[in-house]
């Protein structure tokens, strides 16, 4: 596949949080514009703290950029944001993370704050922009309070747009078999579930997800690569892995994107997608997930756009939306792909 037909081919993300599409540009001017203080001077300090050493460094930057949202056109700067890369990529459908919980702790509330983004999506996706739906996370540092508060987010409202419980966040001493309750409540309410699993934990998350959250998807569920029988439970169960190549490098989960065991996941009936996760937090964006794993861990053509499309088949918006994009991204790779 070449740079030019990556960049035309319309493009599903299935694992990308909506925080996460903030530029370190973005957030100075925010926290600037909303009082709040920085522990930098400058943008380019700012710019250096995207660079991390650890999951920590990472969920500390994370918190502190939720706490810059104060006011209703902050989160529709962040829509505007995501959406601007989704035409500049042709991102025609995406899911994406988002965590109530933390906007009801730092900022205007979480169920305003999910108003105010459903209402900017909506609007965009009927003047010809992407179909997207959310996925509302229950943030893992916070457990308690956040499981809580978003399942009854959840129970209570009939968002359009959210589709799923999420679980975002570390994993170290958060096994995912604790989540359980609040997890068969969301399932109860008629929605789905993912997780995160087997990122900073290991294989037993991965399984524990699938076993004790029933989820369709895990995002990211490297580790699961470490026990042949994660692999397997996983494809028997035709539960899908939101892989991020460059995510994985950043955060050391992977010493490198060669080193990423993506296509055994493939090799084992895995299914599998191609993500950016958090994409300026990584330096990266849809395109290049999908360049470096065509010069790095050598995917072909067809594989590539199977995992793309794996986006639409285990998607979890309903069926005759997913059945419609499947038929116009065919239709545009007959023509692209040809040429
Ligand atoms: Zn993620």
């Amino acid at each position: 596949m070449t740079d030019e037909q990556i960049a035309r081919l319309p493009k599903a993300e299935v694992h990308l949080h909506l925080e996460g599409t903030i530029t370190p540009e973005t957030l100075w001017a925010m926290a600037a514009a909303n009082h709040v203080a920085l522990p930098v001077d400058s943008i380019h300090e700012l710019q250096r703290l995207y660079t991390f050493t650890s999951f920590d460094a990472f969920i500390e930057l994370w918190l502190l950029m939720c706490s810059c949202f104060r006011t209703p056109e902050d989160y529709e700067l962040m829509v505007d944001g995501f959406l601007a890369e989704c035409a500049r990529q042709n991102i025609r459908y995406a899911e994406l993370h988002f965590t109530p919980y933390n906007h009801e702790r730092f900022g205007i509330g979480g169920r305003k704050a999910l108003d105010i983004v459903t209402r900017r999506l909506s609007d965009a996706q009927a003047s010809g922009g992407p179909v997207v739906r959310l996925i509302t996370d229950i943030s893992g540092e916070s457990s308690g309070q956040s499981g809580d508060y978003t399942v009854t987010l959840l129970e209570e409202e009939a968002n359009p747009l959210v589709v799923a419980l999420g679980l975002g966040g570390p994993e170290t001493g958060l096994p995912r078999a604790m989540f359980k309750e609040w997890f068969a409540r969301a399932r109860r309410a008629g929605y789905w579930t993912v997780a995160h699993a087997g990122e900073t934990g290991g294989a037993e998350h991965v399984q524990q997800a699938v076993t004790e959250l029933g989820v369709r998807r895990v995002q990211h569920g490297v580790r699961a690569a470490e026990d042949p029988a994660a692999l397997r439970l996983l494809a028997e169960k035709g539960v899908c892995c939101d892989i991020a190549l460059t995510s994985n490098e950043c955060l050391k989960v992977v010493p490198s994107v060669a080193a990423h065991p993506l296509r055994r996941f493939m090799e084992a009936g895995v299914p599998v997608t191609l993500s950016t996760d958090d994409p300026p937090f990584f330096g990266t964006d849809l395109g290049r997930e999908w360049r470096r794993a065509r010069d790095e861990l050598g995917l072909s053509t067809h594989e590539l756009w199977e995992l793309n499309l794996n986006g639409l088949r285990y998607g979890l918006a309903e069926t005759a939306t997913r059945r419609r994009l499947l038929l116009e991204f065919e239709q545009a790779a007959r023509s692209i792909l040809r040429a």
